[in-house]
């Protein structure tokens, strides 16, 4: 979300012209993004600002700029406590930046903006045309669940979602410039268009299907409660749809989804898990998963790691649980220390990195199919992309592929990447 909010503010900054500099030191102005699901995240986001505002006093003309998330939860604070930022702009203000990076420039003065802006699910629309084969595109703003861990409902508002038109224009614009694949992103995906569009995210999906030249599509963050049957089928009936399903399910143990107030327990988890299976048998799943929730025991993490290798999930973002302020979980009486969290997170990490190489491996000998995204990141001789199960290939590949859907033979795998060579190497 934030790779994607940080994406639409750069392309506006660009259209209205400003470019993107090399380096830090380089720049006029730096705008940090920022994000409060952890306080680990705060933390980074604040020790960056501080060695940047070092940079300014070698450099006084430097402009900072805090954004999204941190800035909204804290605003003035901010601009307070660290001299020398002089912007703060909130998660619903993203569009104004450039006109208030214009009035810095100008003399005239810092910003805080910190509203609420009806419509505002409607501006991150724009894209960097950097030649990407896959895009992120944000179909809703906000989160309605109340989980009682999370601050992302403070932090980005109520639920509101952008209508479908609007949303099909901007991936057929992504297609014309050689996007393959889009991943439909929201807070909570299973609740786009509620009490604006009938049959909802379905109805989207169908839409985006219709797109001709579109290969691919992904939802990022579904939540697991929201998989009716409708949404099932698709799954069944959309080619274009991935068979990969991320569903964030937090804990294994039934005591513990409860005072998370999650909506479903692991029975009824393992029941859409297994109802997305029987639509389709080759689906893939992965997780995010907190350890140490407030009176999470050993017992209820061992339930777990049984989960984890029950589904099983062959990735997953594992966190520690923190502590947010204003958050229900924030004042409950058992507390995990952190040593205990930091234990059972390596143990959740060993599991599911078994969990991982193993299913990975059972992929070597066989033929999937790549999209070329460019060259990999480590080796540039090589290519990367990823299969429709959201897995990384690393092959020995040539650039005038990117964008094609490409057979690869897997030779070799590990925890993350698949390694392998096109089936026609003479393509
Ligand atoms: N909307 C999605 C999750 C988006 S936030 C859902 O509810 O399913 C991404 C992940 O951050 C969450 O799934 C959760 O695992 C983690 N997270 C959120 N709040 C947290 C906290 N207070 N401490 C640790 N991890 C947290």
């Amino acid at each position: 979300m934030n790779a994607r909010d940080s994406e639409a503010v750069a392309a506006l900054l660009q259209q209205h012209g400003y470019a993107i500099a090399d380096s830090e030191a380089e720049a006029d102005a730096i705008l940090l993004n920022t994000c409060s699901i952890r306080d680990l995240a705060e933390q980074k986001a604040i020790g960056k600002m501080t060695a940047l505002a070092g940079l300014k006093r070698a450099k006084p003309s430097l402009r900072l700029g805090f954004l999204g998330c941190m800035a909204q939860s804290r605003g003035d604070e901010l601009a307070k406590c660290l001299p020398g930022v002089d912007l703060v702009v909130g998660t619903q203000r993203f569009h104004h930046v450039p006109e208030y990076l214009d009035r810095l420039f100008a003399g005239k003065g810092g910003v805080v903006d910190v509203s609420a802006e009806q419509g505002s699910e409607s501006t991150v629309k724009d894209h960097l045309d950097d030649g990407a084969v896959t895009a992120l595109v944000s179909i809703m703003q906000g989160c309605d669940m109340h989980c009682t861990f999370c601050i992302v409902p403070q932090v980005r508002g109520p639920e509101r979602s952008r209508n479908i038109g609007e949303i099909v224009d901007e991936v057929e614009k992504l297609v014309e410039r050689g996007v393959r694949e889009v991943t439909l992103l929201g807070q909570i995906v299973t609740s786009y268009g509620r009490g604006v569009v009938p049959r909802k995210l379905v109805q989207l999906l169908e839409a985006v299907h219709e797109i001709k030249g579109l290969e691919r599509i992904r939802v990022m963050s579904p939540h697991p409660k929201g998989f009716g049957d409708d949404l099932v089928a698709a799954y069944r009936d959309l080619p274009k749809l991935c068979e990969h399903a991320h569903l964030p399910v937090q804990s294994g143990s039934d005591r513990i989804l409860k005072a998370m107030r999650r909506g479903y327990d692991r029975a009824k988890f393992l029941r859409i898990v297994e109802k997305l299976r029987a639509a389709q048998p080759k689906m893939v799943f992965s997780s995010d998963i907190i350890v140490g929730f407030p009176g999470e025991t050993e017992e209820d993490f061992q339930e777990t790691v049984s989960l984890l290798r029950e589904v099983p999930f062959e990735q997953a973002y594992l966190f520690k649980y923190s502590k947010r302020r204003g958050t229900p979980a924030a004042e409950m009486a058992g507390q995990v220390p952190t040593a205990v969290k930091e234990e059972r997170h390596k143990r959740l990490l060993a599991a599911l990195n078994e969990t991982a190489l193993r299913k990975n491996r059972e992929w070597v000998g066989q033929i999937v199919e790549v999209l070329v995204e460019g060259q990999s990141a480590k080796n540039a001789q090589r290519c990367f992309g990823r299969t429709r199960t959201n897995k990384g290939v690393v092959f020995e590949g040539d650039l005038r592929h990117k964008g094609a859907l490409l057979p690869v033979r897997v030779e070799r795998a590990t925890v993350v990447t698949l390694y392998g060579v096109p089936v026609n190497k003479d393509l």
